[in-house]
């Protein structure tokens, strides 16, 4: 089993803080969670930055993602290291993410730039359960959402600042290797859950 925060932003979001050098350096010298989606806003750059700083290191995982502003809604595309063609409707993107062997999630549907109900009408992968920075309401329907569609529930600290990384993260029935977890995040082997308290290195 590892445990991953499957939704994170670095500067290159334009609206996020987070050093792609401090992503590292924290998971590295974190005691359980060994593996983040770099999720940037449209953008696969900060991901690229952060692998790249990654390599010396061993026993740590960047999995590759983005956060695409959708038609209707933010999508997360995880496992593909690269950007959907336009039109950015959630359909081109479901479709681009299935034959590139990755995988799609609703990102936090019910708080602002999410889906909402709109969700049920696409082929997703996962529901964003877990949402770092959603209230626990919108968590707790994105969760109902989840259950309605039969999907696995991810969590994701969807951290903007440093203090907010790791606040959440998936348990997922893998080893650290990617396509061992996309599998298992397809299947529903995982578990979300909350760090609960601040984390100290
Ligand atoms: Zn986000």
């Amino acid at each position: 089993m590892i445990r991953a925060d499957l939704h994170l932003h670095t500067d290159y979001s334009p609206d996020a803080k987070i050093k792609p050098k401090t992503i590292v350096h924290q998971l590295f010298a974190h005691s359980s969670i060994k593996a983040v989606a770099i999720t940037d806003h449209n953008t696969i750059r900060g991901y690229k930055k952060v692998r790249k700083l990654a390599s010396p290191y061993r026993d740590i995982l960047i999995i590759p993602g983005v956060e695409i502003s959708a038609t209707g809604g933010d999508i997360i595309v995880l496992g593909v290291a690269e950007l959907p063609p336009k039109p950015w409707s959630p359909e081109t993107i479901i479709d681009f993410a299935t034959e590139s062997g990755g995988l799609t999630v609703a990102a936090h549907p019910y708080r602002a730039y999410g889906l909402g109900d709109q969700a049920l009408n696409y082929d997703f992968d996962a529901i964003e359960v877990l949402n770092g920075i959603s209230s626990h309401e919108a968590n707790k329907m994105a969760k109902k959402l989840a259950e309605e569609m039969a999907l696995p529930g991810v969590a994701g600290s969807d951290a903007h600042r440093t203090d907010e990384m790791w606040s959440v993260y998936t348990e997922v029935e893998a080893s650290l290797d990617l396509d061992e977890i996309l599998r298992s995040i397809k299947k529903g082997l995982l578990m979300v859950a909350s760090a609960g308290m601040s984390i100290h290195f």
